[in-house]
C-alpha cells in the first residue's frame, strides 16, 4: 500500500514539473501570423499598412505611406541602381567550405542558395550609372543576413582588385549582420584583406563609395563599409559596431534616442549624407561625375 501511494505521489510531481517546463517553453505572447496572402502584398513594418506588392515594386521597395524603406535583395537593388543591360556580373565560381567543422553549416548554406538564388551574400561586376562606367558591389541580406565569412570577403576583395585593373570607380552597397559566427577567425580575417585592398585603391586615386543599407553591423561596418571616400546611407537604416544593448551593459548608460541610425551617424559626422532610394542613382551619377577622370 505504502510503495503504491509513493509511486502515486512521484507521478503527481512527474506530472507537475512537466506541466511547469511545458509553460516555460510557451511565449507569453503568440503573434498572430498577418492574414495576408504571401506574394501579392507587402506590409510596412513602420506604419503597418498594407499595400499591393506591384505598388511597392514600382516604388523601388520604398513605402508609398510613410518611405519607409524595405530590405532590397542584390538583385533588385542592382536593377534599381544601374542602367538597363549594362551589369556584367564577375566572380563567379566560389564555393563555402566548412573550415571549422560546424554542425548543420553546409545544411544551412545549401538552403539559402536554393532560396536566394545567390551562390553567395555578395554580388559584383562592371556597370553603368546613366552612362558612367564603374564596379558595383551589393550585399544580399538575405543569405545568411549578409554575414560574412571566406567567401563574402573573397568577392569583396576581388571586387576592389578588378576596380583596380580597371581603373574605374568602386561602389558598395553593404547590408550585414557581421562576420559569419560558422567560420570564427577565418570570418574575421576578411575584414584586414578587404581594409588592405582598399588601402591599394587609396594609392591610385580611385574613388571608393560606400552606401550603408539596413542594417550594416559587425565586422562589416568595421571594415569596409566606412572605409568609403565618401559614405552615403539610406534613410532610418541601422548601421553600427554591437547591437545597443551590449553597449547599454558594457558602459552602463542609456544610450541617446535614434542612436546607431544613418541620421544620428550624420549629425556626429560619420556619414556623408542620408540619401533617399528614389534619389541614389542620380546622387551616384553626380558623384562619378564630379571625379570621372575623362580629360576635358
Ligand atoms: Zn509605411
Amino acid at each position: 500500500m505504502k510503495r503504491e501511494q509513493l509511486k502515486a505521489s512521484f507521478a503527481k510531481k512527474k506530472k507537475f514539473l512537466a506541466s511547469i517546463e511545458g509553460n516555460q517553453k510557451k511565449p507569453l505572447y503568440q503573434p498572430k501570423a498577418p492574414d495576408v496572402p504571401k506574394g501579392l502584398y507587402e506590409k510596412c513594418s513602420a506604419c503597418n499598412n498594407t499595400f499591393p506588392q506591384t505598388d511597392v515594386i514600382r516604388n523601388q521597395l520604398v513605402c508609398p505611406h510613410c518611405h519607409n524603406h524595405f530590405r532590397a535583395r542584390a538583385i533588385d537593388r542592382i536593377g534599381m541602381t544601374v542602367d538597363a543591360q549594362t551589369f556584367v556580373e564577375k566572380g563567379f565560381g566560389y564555393i563555402t567550405l566548412n573550415p571549422l567543422f560546424q554542425e548543420g553549416y553546409d545544411q544551412k548554406v545549401q538552403q539559402y542558395k536554393q532560396t536566394t538564388n545567390l551562390d553567395e551574400a555578395y554580388v559584383y561586376g562592371y556597370a553603368e550609372i546613366h552612362g558612367e562606367a564603374c564596379v558595383i558591389g551589393v550585399m544580399d541580406s538575405y543569405f545568411m543576413m549578409g554575414s560574412m565569412g571566406s567567401v563574402v570577403g573573397e568577392k569583396v576583395t576581388k571586387s576592389i582588385e578588378y576596380a583596380l585593373y580597371k581603373k574605374l570607380p568602386l561602389i558598395i552597397f553593404t547590408a550585414s549582420g557581421g562576420a559569419r559566427m560558422q567560420e570564427g577567425i577565418y570570418s574575421l580575417m576578411q575584414m584586414a584583406k578587404t581594409s588592405s585592398a582598399l588601402k591599394k585603391m587609396d594609392r591610385q586615386g580611385l574613388l571608393y563609395i560606400s552606401v550603408l543599407t539596413h542594417p550594416t553591423t559587425g565586422g562589416v561596418t568595421a571594415s569596409f563599409a566606412m572605409l568609403g571616400d565618401i559614405i552615403l546611407a539610406e534613410p532610418k537604416a541601422l548601421i553600427g559596431f554591437a547591437g545597443p544593448r551590449v553597449i547599454e551593459q558594457t558602459i552602463r548608460q542609456s544610450l541617446p534616442e535614434g542612436f546607431q541610425t544613418a541620421e544620428f551617424l550624420l549629425e556626429k559626422g560619420m556619414v556623408d549624407k542620408v540619401v533617399h532610394r528614389h534619389e541614389m542613382k542620380k546622387t551616384l551619377y553626380t558623384i562619378l561625375k564630379m571625379h570621372s577622370r575623362r580629360e576635358l
